[in-house]
């Protein structure tokens, strides 16, 4: 028993010749965000508040794709969207189709504990972002020159582009680095648990790039990108559909609940026999304070401390 966190930076074919400009800042970033996780851990922060603080400071660095960094619509606009839960009381809260919101992980969070409901989307959403104060700005704000790329990229190639990596028209692959070898970005997400086994998930994302207007991924849904219980707290990343399909973070919880495997076995079991190659990661975190990190893409940023003393920011099986 023991406090733990893990957070992700998003997951695809991220190719091994990144270079040392792509990479180092992303890996930068992760130290950074887990250490302001482990501090609030250490001051005895809960787990909730301690995943909202984290995502919220992920979707503040434009190198990852939330918040500010966040990849294009198929009309060059943003649509954010994010959840969060809570493991002990399974309170939680969503939101979509963000525009101006500065941090939509707080926005779920507002959604969890100021409304009866669970998910707001679009102009509600909006409505209800004005109404509560939260922090805005100009579409100038979370657009970046790197996405104005990237989106006209996908367009001239007419796809949608799942991170690293998509099936072309014609269903092979090819790397979607762009010609200065700079990476698509990820997709954030945070879980955490305290030393009383109290457990936390967030996730957020400006989803894929050249997504249809109105599209909504596996980000801000309960069970499928995001899931919190008495047992674990897991946050997914990689091609929304697949992870939509699958349930994925509630089937993980389900294999622990019901089969009584350990944290590891569900979470490699639901990544590795459960979903198409190259579509998915996570990062999880049990009562007990285990963490399982699995993907089965080419890479993952993540990023992982445990009270006991283990800690590693890696994006590759080696590194
Ligand atoms: N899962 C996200 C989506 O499909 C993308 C990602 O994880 O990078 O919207």
């Amino acid at each position: 028993m023991g406090w733990a966190i893990a957070l992700h930076g998003g997951a695809g074919d991220i190719p091994l010749s990144l270079t040392l400009g792509s990479r180092w800042p992303r890996e930068e970033a992760l130290h950074h965000c887990l250490q302001i996780g482990v501090e609030a851990l250490k001051a005895k922060k809960p787990p909730l508040d301690v995943v909202e603080l984290v995502v919220r400071e992920l979707e503040n660095i434009p190198q990852f794709n939330a918040g500010k960094g966040s990849v294009l619509t198929n009309k060059g606009t943003v649509e954010m969207e994010a959840s969060i839960m809570d493991g002990r009381t399974k309170n939680c809260g969503a939101v979509s189709g963000l525009k101006t919101v500065v941090n939509a992980v707080s926005l779920a969070r507002l959604v969890m504990e100021k409304t009866p409901h669970v998910y707001l989307a679009f102009h509600g959403a909006e409505e209800f972002a004005k109404e509560q104060g939260v922090e805005t700005a100009d579409s100038s704000h979370f657009i970046t020159a790197e996405n104005v790329e990237r989106l006209k990229q996908a367009k001239e190639a007419h796809r949608v582009q799942i991170d690293y990596t998509q099936p072309l028209q014609n269903g092979t692959k090819e790397e979607t680095s762009n010609s200065n070898g700079e990476v698509q970005l990820g997709t954030v997400g945070c879980v955490a648990v305290d030393s009383y086994g109290n457990l936390a998930s967030a996730t957020s994302t400006g989803g894929l790039v050249n997504k249809r207007v109105g599209r909504i991924g596996d980000s801000p849904i309960i069970g499928a990108g995001t899931y919190a219980n008495e047992l674990c707290a897991v946050s997914v990343t990689g091609e929304g559909e697949a992870i939509l399909r699958a349930t994925v973070a509630r089937d993980v919880a389900a294999m622990m609940e019901f089969k009584g495997v350990s944290l590891e076995e569900a979470a490699s079991y639901v990544i590795h026999d459960c979903m198409p190659k190259g579509t998915a990661g996570l990062v999880a975190v049990s009562a007990t304070g285990e963490v399982a990190m699995p993907y089965n893409t080419t890479g993952m940023f993540r990023a992982c401390t445990t009270e006991d003393g283990y800690s590693e920011v890696a994006i590759w099986s080696a590194s």
